[in-house]
This record gives C-alpha cells, structure tokens and sequence, in this order.
C-alpha cells in the first residue's frame, strides 16, 4: 500500500467482509496493521476474507453493529464501511439499512471516541441524489428525494455524515468523511444487481443485458484498487473531509454495455427495462480535492480493470459449475 497510514495501530473495520471492505482489510494487513473485521454478512461474505484468516493480528468477528460494537484494547483507527451498497439490497433491506447508518454509525463512532481513534465514514456520491450540478464538488449540497425508494440508503448517509459531524464538534473525535463512487472489481457478489456484475454475469451467459431505461444515464466507474488506495490515503491524512474518491471518466449506461460486452467477447444482444424510480441521471466526480489534497486520483483504465474483474467472473463461474 502506498499514501496509507504511517503507524501500525489496530484498525477496527466494520463491513469488512463485503465488497469494498475486504479490500481495504487486504491492504491494511499488508501494510502491517492488526484488523479487527467486523461483520454480519448480511450482504458480505466470509469467503472475501478467507484469505487473510491466518495472516498475523487478523480477527474476523460476526457482529451487527447496528446493536453496538465493542472491541477490547487498543485501536487507533475505526473505518465504518457497515451498510447494504446495491439498490437491490438496500431496497430488500430498507430498516436494517437506515439503522446501520443511523445507530451503526453511532457505535462505530463511540469506539473511535472511547480508543482515541481516527475515525473514515464510507458515504457515498449518492449524498449528491440526482444532482443538479455537474460534475459535483464536496461544495454541492444534493438533491434527495426523503420519501423515495433510495431515501433509505441516501438519508442514513446524509445521516452519518451529520453525525461524524457532530461527534468532531462535540466531542473531537478525529473524523473524515469520504463520498466514494460507483466501484467496482473482483469480490462483488455476482447477483448483488449492480451494472457491473449483472452486465458481467448476462454477457458470460450469453443473455441479453438489461439496459435500465435508454441508458442514457451516466455513472463512472473506479476500480475497486484506486478506490482503496483513495480511501488510504484519507485515512492516513489529517483531512475530514469530505473528499469525493472516484473516477472522473463518465459513462453512460449503454457505454457500460458496450465495455463489457468488448471486454467479454460476448455476442449479447441489449434489453431495455424500466427506469428505477429517482435512478440518477448523471454522476461524475469533482476530484480536485483529492487530488490536492491527498496526491490521490485513479490510475486503472476502464478496459484494464473491466478484463481483470471479468477474469475474475469468469474464473468464480468455473469453479462452481
Ligand atoms: P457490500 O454489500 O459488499 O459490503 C457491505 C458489508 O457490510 C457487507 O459485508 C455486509 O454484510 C456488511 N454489513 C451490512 N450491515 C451490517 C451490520 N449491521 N453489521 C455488520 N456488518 C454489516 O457493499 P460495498 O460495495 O463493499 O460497500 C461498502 C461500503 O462502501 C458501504 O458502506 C457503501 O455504502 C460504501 N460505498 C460503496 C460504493 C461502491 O460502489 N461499492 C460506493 C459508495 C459507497
Ligand atoms: N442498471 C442497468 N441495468 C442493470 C443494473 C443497473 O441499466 O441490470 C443501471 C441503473 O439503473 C443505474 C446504473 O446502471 O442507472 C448504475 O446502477 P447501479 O445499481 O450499479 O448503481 P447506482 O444506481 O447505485 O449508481
């Protein structure tokens, strides 16, 4: 790991057995510190981090830390990435998802305030809804729908961020706040219905990939390396945020498509479905924070990190046939 944090000190990783979260786990055992991943696999698995199970000062606690979070001795820095990421899941899941990124956050940062730790909330470019400005800047305020299908997951973000906010006011906990975009990359779950993995899955299948209305829409997509790189180097500063970490290079949804499908080789054809209800129209991070800031901004092009996650895919798929 480069641009992460000078000294070894226990990091506590909540959600760290997801997606994302495995990752960061990875990089933080590689780069010397003790981690104490805790998880309660709701949409995670345990098999993300298998591979680290026997490395030295890794503990994987199965835990809901919507009911507390207690971990005993020293830990220096708290990492809340807790929560259901994919609409499919977060809609599946709306209670459990406002309650992690209500009381969850709440736990996670009395640990921080109780150890004396250095605390990264993982938000989220949806913080921004369907934004009115684009790209969007830390400085843009957001659009949310409070009652729509996506509150759930938007709101308890808004949430969190209002709370490391207060937590820092009131009782100088040492917060930072990072707005992570569209990432994506090997250990995404294969059905968890976000672009990538389904476009991935109908392509290696042969099936026709669900464009979600004209596929007008835009996200940018970040390889999950940079993003945990991004999220390091917050960590490692003394910023709080927040700072926008993704990657500026906009897509359309049928740009999507058409990536994957060159990537994959495959001869898929395109199916349009029904637009989800407020599914933003446009998403692009602002990264001139990150960049001054932290010397931070993506270095994996798309068609690099779409070959290496559809290896991936591809190699899950043989494996369980
Ligand atoms: P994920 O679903 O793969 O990982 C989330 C993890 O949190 C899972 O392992 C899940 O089991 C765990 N979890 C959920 N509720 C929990 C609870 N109450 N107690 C303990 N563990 C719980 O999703 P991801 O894509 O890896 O996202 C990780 C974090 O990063 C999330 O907070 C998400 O909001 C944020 N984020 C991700 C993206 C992205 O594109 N991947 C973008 C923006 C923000
Ligand atoms: N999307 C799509 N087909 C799918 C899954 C998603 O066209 O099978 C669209 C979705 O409507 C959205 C974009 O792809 O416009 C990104 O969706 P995703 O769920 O990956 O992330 P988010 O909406 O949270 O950015």
């Amino acid at each position: 790991m480069t641009g992460g944090v000078a000294t070894r000190r226990r990091a506590v990783v909540t959600g760290g057995s997801g997606f994302l979260g495995s990752h960061v786990c990875e990089a933080l055992v590689t780069a010397g510190h003790p981690v104490t991943c805790v998880d309660n696999h709701v949409t995670g698995s345990r098999t993300n981090v298998a591979h680290l199970l026997d490395a030295a000062g890794f503990e994987l606690l199965e835990h809901d830390v919507s009911t507390g979070l207690d971990v005993s001795g020293d830990v220096g820095l708290v990492l809340h990435l807790a929560s259901p990421a994919s609409p499919p899941d977060y809609l599946r899941l709306p209670v459990q998802t406002m309650l992690v990124g209500s009381e969850g956050t709440r736990h996670a940062l009395e640990l921080a305030r109780s150890k004396g730790a250095r605390f990264l909330m993982a938000s989220t470019s949806e913080v921004y809804g369907d934004p009115e400005q684009h790209p969007q800047p830390e400085t843009y305020w957001g659009n949310v729908n409070p009652v729509g299908p996506r509150a759930v997951y938007d709101e308890a973000k808004r949430f969190s961020e209002a709370l490391c906010t207060a937590y820092r006011a009131e009782h100088t906990v040492d917060t930072t706040i990072a707005r992570i975009f569209n990432t994506y990359g090997p250990r995404m779950r294969i059905d968890d219905g976000r672009v990538v993995p389904t476009f991935i899955q109908q392509a290696l299948s042969g099936e026709p990939l669900t464009v979600a209305g004209d596929g007008s829409q835009t996200r940018s997509l970040c390889h999950v390396e940079d993003t945990t790189r991004g999220l390091l180097a917050l960590l490692g500063s003394s910023h709080q945020g927040p700072v926008n970490i993704g990657n500026p290079h906009e897509l359309s949804v049928r740009d999507i498509a058409a990536a994957v499908l060159q990537v994959t080789g495959s001869s898929s054809t395109l199916v349009h479905v029904d637009l989800p209800q407020d599914d933003p129209k446009l998403r692009c991070p602002d990264i001139t924070l990150a960049r001054r800031l932290l010397g931070w901004e993506p270095r994996i092009p798309l068609r690099e990190g779409l070959a290496s996650t559809v290896a991936w895919f591809a190699d899950r798929r043989r494996t369980s046939a």
